[in-house]
């Protein structure tokens, strides 16, 4: 017998199959999933065994020195499952293994392998029988439930592998929707995945959970620690536990039987992995329903525009949760144009509306969120009177401002232009190069506000205060009034005296140079919005913004999801962004920059030929961060209609192109961060 082995090592030279021969002694042990320890060249070297073989076409294999795992660590679906990954976002084939194997396989693997023991033989006292299936009791559902129930009742029974939008605004029911299907399916011996971004994964969420799933469930995200999660992939692969709950990772969680995925807040960029392989959940999800004829439920309240059109189209089915099960009805939006306050005279942060409301608030007792987008750090040009920013011609973008050479560049295509010292449209001076940051926002408030509690929730004060749950209980238990915040607080905060929220500058969210910009600006103010008046007092928000034309604030403003699809599809269309066309962005970097533009170019003068008419290829550009860690970057765009054509292309170029000692290729298929 022989064994297809690849190496643990993530190298270009060695993303092959090697071929060994299995010794008599090894025969029981060396098995598909098998971790085993080989010659290689001169050295030794850890693989892993993902084939079994009569016969070789090699001539002199060499023998398995040993196995070095006590279990297989995985199963031949997992290895197809692999294969598939690293087809589809060209990746090696190692990386794609890796993420189908329990956690911290590899370096770790000795020590986990005997925590994993010692667990074992502490859960022996409690034996229970397989027939019984204690779970916690349902909610009587409300017809609109009962209605989204029968829907997916009908694909799971047809075992249709059918993705199912469930589209409900948050509060109308989607989680007890989700429970629901999920218990039915467990007592049928069946399994599920349930996939939140990180930041939804909070205590109050697992409780819930908990509550009702007891032992059957286990949890997955990247805060355990790796010992804790091998342990639960090890319940999850025995099928000790039938449910998963968990983050972007979790989707390759072993669970037997899967006849369900949800994913929650489907948009959310975090279901993107932006380490090889860097594959997008839902994609991964809807690859796993297909195999499996499961069925995928992607639940949310401003589903991302990809989703919303196969909706549309017919592609999924889709079930509506309308209204809130309280009944309790969405805040009123009021947008603030903040070019009135510097024509009055108003230079600060906070409009007067704003001041005037969280004076209000504050001498009602009651508690407020200001918020601002983290994301909007970046530096774009925008005039301070009349909201104007520059954007590409090409790409309708927003244009980047490179500090060093004093220029406005594109990040999608080759366009750059001058940075003007007066704005284009209306020739006042006011224009400026933006960023405002929390401080700013809490030193204002100290200084208006002088008697106000202030908690500011970032990056910087989260590392000293330990997790932001920590900061929201406090929050939560009154020791503060004001929270100011970046998109930490826009989600699993529910706090009852929280009355007023205050976006203070909407506008930076999409002056990002990405085509998603607005659709992120949207489904970011309706998150937050969502944040105000959640039980017996009623809520207001108010957002400041130097764009309140702009079609994303207008619709957030009316909580009108589908007023924004309708515009925004329209313009993806126009300039041929997804789901019309689909992007592959390959980004070439190195320390000399003439060998970097050098293979740029190489790489792109060969994409074009393959690719010939089906792709527009864009590029190569300096990004969005034209330099990074001493490494120049190059971007090559690919927008194409035929993805496959264009990946052979891809794949092929990191074939046939001669690569240059020193510069670095890393190709995104469908990338979600295009800078
Ligand atoms: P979503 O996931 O859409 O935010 P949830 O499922 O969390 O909505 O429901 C919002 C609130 O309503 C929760 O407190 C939940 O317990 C409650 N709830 C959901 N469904 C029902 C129901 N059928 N009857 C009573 N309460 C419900
Ligand atoms: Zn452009
Ligand atoms: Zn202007």
């Amino acid at each position: 017998m022989y064994a297809e082995v690849v190496l643990s090592r993530v190298s270009k030279d060695i993303d092959k199959i090697y071929h060994y021969s299995i010794p008599h002694k090894l025969k029981d042990k060396a098995q598909i999933g098998a971790q085993v320890l080989v010659h290689f060249g001169a050295r030794k070297d850890i693989g892993y065994i993902i084939g079994l073989l009569e016969k070789s076409t090699v001539k002199k294999t060499k023998d398995i020195i040993e196995v070095t795992s006590d279990f297989p660590l995985f199963t031949k679906e997992s290895v197809n499952l692999a294969r598939w990954l690293s087809d589809y976002y060209l990746s090696f084939f190692i990386s794609s293994l890796r993420a189908v194997m329990p956690p911290g396989t590899g370096a770790k693997e000795k020590t986990s392998l005997k925590g994993k023991k010692k667990k074992k033989k502490s859960r022996v006292p409690s034996p229970k029988s397989k027939e019984e299936v204690e779970i916690g009791e349902p909610l009587q559902a409300t017809p609109e439930q009962r209605k989204a129930l029968d829907l997916i009742f009908e694909s799971l029974k047809k075992k249709e592998a059918k993705t199912i939008l469930l589209y409900g605004i948050t509060g109308s029911g989607k989680t007890e929707v989700y429970l629901q299907v999920i218990a039915e399916l467990l007592k049928q011996g069946k399994g599920s995945i349930v996939l939140v971004p990180e930041i939804s994964l909070t205590p109050q969420l697992v409780e819930r959970f908990r509550d009702r799933f007891k032992d059957h469930i286990s949890i997955l995200h990247s805060h355990m620690t790796v010992k804790q999660r091998n342990f639960e992939w090890l319940r999850i692969a025995k099928g000790e536990s039938q449910i998963v709950l968990g983050t972007r990772g979790a989707i390759f969680a072993p669970v037997k039987n899967l006849s369900l995925i949800v994913i929650d807040e489907e948009y959310e960029i975090t279901f993107k992995q932006e380490q090889n392989p860097k594959y997008h959940a839902r994609v991964v999800a809807e690859h796993l329903s297909k195999e499996k004829g499961a069925v995928l439920i992607l639940g949310s309240a401003t589903p991302s525009i990809e989703t919303f059109y196969k909706a549309e189209k017919g592609e999924y089915k889709k079930a509506i949760l309308p209204k809130r099960i309280d009944d309790r009805p969405l805040p009123p939006v009021d947008i603030v144009d903040m070019r009135q306050e510097i024509k009055a005279g108003n230079r600060g942060v906070l409009s007067r509306k704003l001041k005037e409301e969280i004076k209000e608030t504050l001498s009602r007792r009651e508690q407020l969120i200001l918020f601002l987008n983290r994301r909007g750090y970046f530096t774009f040009v925008m005039c301070r009177e009349c909201g104007y920013t520059v954007e590409c011609p090409r790409c309708s973008v927003s244009l980047v401002y490179h500090s060093k050479e004093r220029k406005l560049r594109c990040n999608h295509c080759s366009f750059s232009s001058e940075a003007p010292i007066i704005c284009p449209k209306c020739q006042s001076s006011s224009i400026r190069y933006f960023g405002t940051g929390t401080q700013r926002i809490e030193q204002e408030v100290a200084e208006t506000f002088p008697r106000a509690k202030i908690i500011r929730v970032d990056r910087d004060t989260v590392k000293k205060r330990g997790s932001h749950e920590v900061i929201f209980a406090a929050f939560k238990e009154g020791k503060a009034n004001v929270l100011i915040g970046t998109q930490m607080v826009t989600k699993g905060l529910d706090v009852a005296k929280v009355t007023l929220v205050g976006v203070v500058a909407a506008d930076t969210a999409f002056n990002i140079p990405d085509f998603r910009s607005s659709e992120h600006t949207f489904q970011l103010l309706t998150q937050v919005a969502g944040r105000a008046g959640r039980h017996n007092l009623p809520g207001k928000v108010i957002i400041q913004t130097y764009n309140p034309d702009h079609y994303a604030i207008r619709h957030a403003s009316k909580h009108d999801y589908e007023g924004f699809y309708n515009e925004e599809i329209k313009l993806r269309e126009d300039v041929g962004y997804p789901p019309f066309k689909k992007l592959i962005n390959v980004l070439v970097s190195g320390e000399e920059e003439k060998k970097a533009q050098k293979l740029a170019n190489d790489l792109l003068k060969f994409i074009e030929k393959r690719t010939g008419s089906s792709s527009g290829v864009l590029g190569p550009v300096p990004p969005a961060f034209p330099k990074i860690r001493g490494n120049y970057r190059f971007q090559i765009l690919l927008k194409t209609e035929d993805l496959n054509k264009a990946r052979k292309a891809v794949a092929e170029s990191l074939e046939k192109v001669v690569r240059l000692q020193g510069v670095r290729v890393s190709v995104d298929v469908e990338p979600v961060n295009m800078l």
